[in-house]
């Protein structure tokens, strides 16, 4: 059957993934229809992600940074923060960008339908635009329906204090007392937004270190820096009851040895995780398999269990990043025109954008503990390096993970001021198949902190002279 509207490809959902793959097929040749239920493009990460958390990222390094010169000799008067203004220039940013991918849907062609689609058979899309319905039928589609925040059942989630990454995003108002639950990738970033703001931030993590997932080491400085400037951080401990009064939200934590205590603030960040928009889909009308999780399994060429089905990014699995997803969005596309591609990375990036920013690829060091693999490192400490001090910081590390075999890298992880500019070089080297030699008779421009990684692949030969 027909729908109102035919689509050689359609792709659901307009996040990096699916506007990357709508792009892609459209220039190969492929009548696309793009859904969004939205009605700007972008996705999470254009809209209330990646983006709008860097621009505010960016003013709390300015403060920061300010501050920090004081110590120096160079000393400002405290900021005078205006939110109406911060704001409207992080708004403005996020409508540049969403604006832009309007225009260059349009210049392809690709069709863009408003509303919220659910599948209403193997060929057919249901959208639905505030109770106006259309049909779109396809002959492929490319599901990037992406994730949200998870909520907690004990916590009231419809009061306004309780806030999620995209309620922190819009910046209304600076609480005095911010909680953030949950010490990840997202909660950080916000918590070092809020405090350079000069909310009295308070964090607290279920496991024994912030990010879980990248090695202590390399957080331990992240760690040191926040620990001095934030209230408090209490790892191990969980958040076991919330309850909301005129006054404040009122917050009982446990720690590991089953120890509760109190506290009150004015507004409560939750981010402990995002879960994938699978089961909103009636996929099962399509044949497409979603786990109990909302995952959709996919092979190598992003087909789901049903081949002229595929999926790609958040809703796909781990990790949950844009630049995946963007990768995953072409080879989805160029399968659907007819190539013959595979998603083959050996490697994806991962960064925290806190400060310091914490970024790391590959293979980590407990990881490669626990899998008995034979390893050797390279760590080189900024405090070594003339370029990180002459910005007035001596935390960073670099660190390097080998195959003792063979000297390839297999892994990276760094701390520091720009660690997630620096760690692509890292992440093209093990694509590369780079050994160590490679990395250390590579010249790299002095003086900068991208010498550390040159620097650390010759702690790992053993080969380094000087330290500046
Ligand atoms: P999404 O971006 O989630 O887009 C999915 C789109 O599909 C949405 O627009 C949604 O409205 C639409 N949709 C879903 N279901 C339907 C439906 N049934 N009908 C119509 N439309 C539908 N990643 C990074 O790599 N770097 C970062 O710095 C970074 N920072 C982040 C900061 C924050 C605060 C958050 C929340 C996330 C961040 N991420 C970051 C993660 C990144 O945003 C995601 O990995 C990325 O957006 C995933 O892209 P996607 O295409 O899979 O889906």
């Amino acid at each position: 059957a027909r729908g109102d509207i035919h689509a050689e490809v359609v792709v659901l959902g307009s996040g990096p993934g699916g506007y990357t793959a709508a792009f892609r097929a459209a220039d190969l040749g492929k009548k696309v229809v793009l859904i969004e239920r939205y009605p700007t493009l972008g996705g999470v990460c254009l809209n209330v992600g990646c983006i709008p958390s860097k621009a505010l990222l960016h003013v709390a390094k300015v403060i920061s940074e300010a501050e920090e010169m004081g110590h120096h000799g160079l000393r400002f008067s405290p900021p005078e923060v205006d939110l109406d203004a911060l704001r409207g220039w992080k708004n403005s940013v996020v409508t540049q960008l969403t604006g832009g991918l309007s225009g260059l849907a349009k210049g392809r062609k690709v069709q863009v339908v408003t509303g919220f689609g659910t599948f209403a058979g193997p060929n057919m899309i249901a959208v639905d635009n505030d109770g106006a319905t259309s049909t779109v039928s396809f002959d492929q589609c490319i599901i990037a329906a992406g994730s949200e925040p998870v909520t907690l059942p004990f916590i009231p989630h419809d009061d306004p204090r309780v806030i999620d990454s995209t309620g922190a995003l819009e910046l209304d108002g600076v609480p005095a007392r911010l909680l953030v639950l949950g010490g990840g990738i997202i909660g950080l970033e916000m918590a070092c937004v809020y405090d350079a703001l000069g909310s009295s931030v308070t964090v607290v993590e279920l496991m024994d270190q912030i990010i879980p997932g990248a090695d202590k080491d390399i957080v331990k400085p992240l760690h040191k820096r926040i620990e001095a400037r934030y209230e408090k951080i209490l790892l191990k401990t969980k958040v076991t009851a919330v309850s909301a009064d005129e006054d404040g939200l009122t917050v009982t934590f446990e720690d590991d040895k089953g120890g509760t205590t109190t506290d009150r603030f004015d507004k409560i960040l939750v981010s402990v995780g995002r879960r994938p928009n699978g089961k909103m889909l009636n996929a099962g009308a399509a044949g497409v398999a979603v786990d109990d999780r909302g995952f959709i399994a996919v092979d190598s060429q992003q087909r789901t269990n049903v081949p002229h089905i595929f999926a790609i990014g958040d809703v796909v699995g781990q990790p949950m990043l844009a630049h995946k997803a963007v990768h995953e969005g072409k080879v989805a596309a160029e399968v659907a025109a007819g190539q013959n591609r595979h998603f083959d990375a050996r490697v994806i990036p991962s960064v925290a954008y806190t400060d310091p920013e914490v970024a790391w690829v590959g293979v980590t060091e407990a990881q490669a503990k626990a899998s008995g693999l034979k390893v050797g490192k390279g760590v080189f400490p900024w405090a070594a390096s003339g370029r990180s001090l002459s910005i007035g910081r001596s935390e960073g590390i670099t660190k390097l993970i080998f195959d003792e075999t063979d000297q390839r890298v297999i892994g990276a992880a760094i701390v520091g001021p720009n660690a997630g500019d620096l760690i692509a070089e890292v992440a093209l080297a093990i694509e590369m198949g780079a050994d160590a030699v490679d990395l250390g008779h590579t010249i790299h421009p002095h003086p900068t902190l991208s010498e550390t990684v040159n620097f650390a692949a010759e702690m790992f030969e053993g080969t380094i002279t000087d330290l500046i």
